[in-house]
């Protein structure tokens, strides 16, 4: 059996061992230290916005955020349908309900003209939580409009596009607060981590303070309200410091996947990922949709190349479609669900970097050999 290729897995590249020494070094281990403060402004830096709390997980900096805009009991959460659930679950953990967005086909991402009819129906969301599904933006600019126009603040959840850009400009930027995920699989890793990020420095400082498990500026400890055990480590903020000085290496790798993959499909009934003209995405994975009505499915390409260990897999399910969501609200001005379409017909390729162009030319055969 040949070694297993994957989705995405992590790509390490030894310097991020100097920055975990240094924290040995001066036995900043924990808590915090210079390599969470450094990680933080260095992210902060690279993407162009004011300010980032280091958390343990994206799913944590989108719970802050969700606190943020003081979501609670009852209120609801317009979200992203096609995602994966850690975006909208912290909705829950608050208690809000949230009510799923259709996707538009130009870019699978949330459908402006959906989100319109939503603001219609259920006139006065407590926010907006937008994805950049698989690294490619999503319409952010009329998406960030739109929530203008309605008053209503706009999360990003930038966790699998960090690098992306939508007009020149970077994605994790747009959201009133936006958030990043450092998880094993993403495009740069701590092992397990994730961001806040705004330009509001009070938003930051306050993820940071119930990050700290709220503890108040007293010389005891005092507590006025619920605390959380959120806050990245030193040794792992030293691990981001040293992938972020590979991200745009990454990226590149990326983007030369996505294209090998399109140029080898090109005469298949086969549609790699689309994307909006004016956005540079990092295709954080390759994901394609087979055309409607074709005989070949997305469990057969992964059958077949599961048979050489070679993992593949379904686009996520829909949110709506899921059963811990049955009575949620999905809003979609399509006459089928764009997201329904795209989960059934779509399924995303092997996009590790660290693949050989001979590992890649076995895939591409495989699938290819499917269709003719
Ligand atoms: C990975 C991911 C998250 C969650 O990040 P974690 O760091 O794993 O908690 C949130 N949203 C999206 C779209 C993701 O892909």
């Amino acid at each position: 059996m040949n070694k297993r290729i994957y989705l995405s897995s992590p790509t390490m590249h030894g310097e991020e061992m100097k920055y975990i020494e240094e924290a040995f070094a001066t036995n900043w281990v924990a808590p915090l230290g210079k390599n969470v403060d450094e990680f933080e402004r260095e992210v902060a830096a690279y993407l162009g916005v004011g300010h980032g709390a280091a958390l343990v997980s994206g799913t944590a900096a989108l719970h802050m955020a969700v606190k943020w805009f003081g979501v609670t009991q009852g209120d609801i959460v317009f979200c992203t349908d096609l995602t994966f659930a850690a975006t909208v679950n912290p909705v829950s953990y608050e208690g809000g309900r949230q009510v799923f967005i259709d996707s538009e086909p130009g870019t699978w991402n949330m459908c402006p003209l959906a989100l319109k009819a939503a603001f219609q129906k259920h006139p006065h969301p407590k926010a907006v939580i937008v994805v950049h599904l698989y690294g490619v933006p999503a319409r952010i600019d009329e998406i960030k409009e739109i929530c203008s126009e309605y008053n209503v603040p706009l999360i990003e959840d930038a966790a699998e596009s960090m690098g992306a850009l939508f007009q020149g400009r970077q994605t994790g930027t747009f959201g009133d607060v936006s958030i990043l995920s450092f998880n094993g699989n993403k495009i740069i890793t701590t092992s397990g981590g994730g961001m806040l990020l705004s330009d509001d420095p009070l938003a930051v400082e306050k993820a940071r303070f119930w990050a700290t498990q709220s503890r108040e500026a007293f010389p005891y400890y005092q507590h006025e309200e619920i605390g959380y055990n959120y806050r990245m480590s030193n040794i792992v903020a030293g691990i981001g410091r040293g992938q972020l000085r590979h991200l745009d290496e990454h990226i590149s790798k990326k983007k030369l996947i996505y294209e090998k993959y399109r140029e080898a499909f090109v005469d298949l009934p086969i549609k790699m990922n689309p994307y909006h003209e004016d956005s540079e995405p990092i295709f954080w994975l390759s994901c394609m949709t087979i055309d409607a009505g074709y005989k070949v499915t997305p469990a057969d390409i992964a059958g077949e190349l599961a048979k050489v260990n070679v993992e593949a897999r379904p686009i996520w399910k829909p949110l709506h479609l899921q059963p811990v969501f049955a009575d949620r609200d999905f809003v979609t001005v399509a006459e089928n669900p764009i997201t329904d379409d795209i989960f059934a017909r779509g399924i995303c390729l092997p996009s590790d970097i660290k693949m050989t162009d001979e590992e890649m030319n076995m895939i591409i055969n495989m699938v290819r050999r499917l269709f003719v």
